[in-house]
């Protein structure tokens, strides 16, 4: 289990007129698709007693809002629940919901069914009674229909709760700025408050000094430990390696990642950025530090831009125990050639080792620009599979979201004077599509790439913060996809309100 420390509640809906002995059914057939249903998610599904009045659902709906272990609540309404009763407690819900229109049986018994099989398995209107108030009430959910056996059914609810333990993440996240934004730049801004209140993510901003007093302190001994693990875990050049020439700048970049994990490790950070136009007293751009401490589950962003560093630390959060990795990356440089176009992917350093093919190298090489020592980093392919890019951009009076479907392919040759982690990938449905798409949608230069999650857990996850998500895939023609752009600002401007 990925998160055994969080719950899903899984709650019934039905009412007092069936009398004891059929709401005593309704209660086990509950309880035995809530077991089936929970063997098959990343969280604990914690079974509720059946509602039957107003103020039970009403207590349970505050209790869930008040449960930080509780990070969504999945409700079936087995027989008729008059939607009156929960207009009060789907008001007061505070946290995502999930719709799950099921029934304990399979096949109808078409030769033993009477009245009392028909009073016992009516969610196909008891739902619809459900279905109404949500909608009536413009209830935030997924509707998720098909019986506990049908897989279909089953990945829609996982990747759902998948993205509840996302939202959850990023609901209670702290980041912490080393630093400010990249002068100049646009894109990497935004507005914390409206993050704070629209996501739940603290951002604050700390003096880069304030992070080196701690790299400044750390013990020798420690550094000397954590450059044995390098050397067990990597391939580390020759002239890193204990006795070669420049084994210092590999101590300091030691230094560098036990400093930044102590200073996030005691503010109760889950996600940083830095900047390297404002590096203080550190003597390297951390490279090496950033990408095992993205490893970690850290969110990172470069240049100051929380808004991806933040994004990372929800996705990884999203894909924890899932196959594939999970990285911030930027889009660099194209392959143009027709009919094998590709997309270069990297950073000056900040790429995550998730997301590698092989064993990295640990490497040290001169960065053109921060004006300091030369940065120790990892350097790999990334491992080919199909996966996301994600983008995230503040519109001035909202947040949206730019999602790309592409193919991690190897790079078509090797790459030997590269110095740092690289991915390759053919974005979907083609390079141009999927560039034009991008530009029009304002997507960033900044993403988190992913091999981890598809589109359905970043659709729930964008629709449990309220957030545009605008997906480019195989299906995306430049021609709808601009006309969706439009009707999506009339939406999201009308959904706000005043
Ligand atoms: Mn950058």
């Amino acid at each position: 289990m990925a998160f055994p420390d969080r719950e899903i509640w899984f709650v019934t809906g039905s009412q007092g007129l069936y009398g004891a002995e059929t709401l005593q059914q309704v209660a086990e057939q509950s309880q035995a698709i809530a077991r089936e249903l929970g063997e098959a998610l990343p969280v604990r599904l914690k079974w509720l007693p059946v509602l039957t009045d107003a103020a039970a659902i009403r207590r349970v709906c505050l209790e869930a809002g008040a449960d930080d272990g509780c990070v969504g609540v999945i409700a079936w309404m087995h027989t008729f629940s008059p939607a009156k009763m929960w207009i009060a407690g789907l008001d007061a819900l505070a946290k995502p919901l999930l719709h799950l229109h099921t029934q304990a049986n399979v096949a109808l018994p078409w030769a033993t069914i009477d009245m009392d099989f028909m009073n016992l398995n009516q969610a196909a209107h008891g739902d619809r009674e459900f279905g109404f108030i949500q909608a009536r009430l413009g209830v935030p959910r997924k509707t998720v229909a098909g019986h506990v056996g049908d897989e279909r059914m089953i990945t829609r609810v996982r990747a759902w709760a998948r993205a509840a333990t996302g939202r959850a993440e990023l609901g209670r996240l702290k980041l912490a700025r080393f630093g400010d934004n990249m002068r100049d730049v646009a894109v990497t801004e935004g507005d914390k408050v409206e993050a704070q209140l629209r996501f739940g993510v603290s951002v604050n901003t700390y003096g880069v000094n304030d992070l080196v007093a701690v790299v400044d302190q750390i013990d020798d001994a420690a550094i000397g430990e954590l450059v044995e693990e390098y050397e067990q875990l990597y391939d580390v050049a020759p002239e890193l390696r204990s006795g070669g020439g420049r084994h210092d700048s590999l101590r300091y970049g030691a230094r560098i990642e036990l400093g930044l994990r102590a200073f996030l490790g005691d503010g109760g950070f889950g996600a940083f950025t830095t900047n390297f136009e404002d590096l203080g007293g550190l003597r390297q751009l951390p490279g090496l530090a950033v990408q095992r401490l993205m490893a970690d589950g850290y969110g990172f962003g470069g240049e100051g831009d929380w808004k991806t560093a933040a994004l990372l630390r929800t996705l990884k959060a999203t894909a924890e125990g899932l196959p594939g990795g999970t990285s911030f990356m930027e889009d660099y440089t194209y392959h143009l050639v027709p009919d094998q176009q590709l997309i270069l992917g990297a950073h000056m350093l900040e790429v995550c080792p998730t997301i590698a093919a092989d064993t990295p190298s640990l490497e040290i090489h001169p960065l053109g620009i921060g004006g300091r020592e030369d940065p120790v980093r990892l350097v790999f392919d990334a491992a080919p599979g199909v996966g996301h890019v994600v983008g995230l951009t503040d519109m001035g009076d909202r947040f949206r979201l730019v999602a790309n479907e592409i193919e991690v392919v190897p790079p078509l040759e090797p790459l030997p004077r590269l110095p740092v982690a690289r991915a390759v990938w053919r974005p979907r449905p083609d390079l141009a599509t999927s560039a034009e798409a991008w530009l029009t949608a304002g997507g960033p230069h900044h993403t988190v790439l992913t091999t981890a999650l598809g589109t359905e857990e970043l659709t729930d996850l964008a629709d449990m913060v309220g957030v545009e998500l605008l997906t480019i895939d195989a299906g995306t023609t430049l021609g709808q996809f601009t006309k969706e752009i439009r009707w999506n600002q009339a939406y999201h401007r009308l959904a706000q309100g005043l």
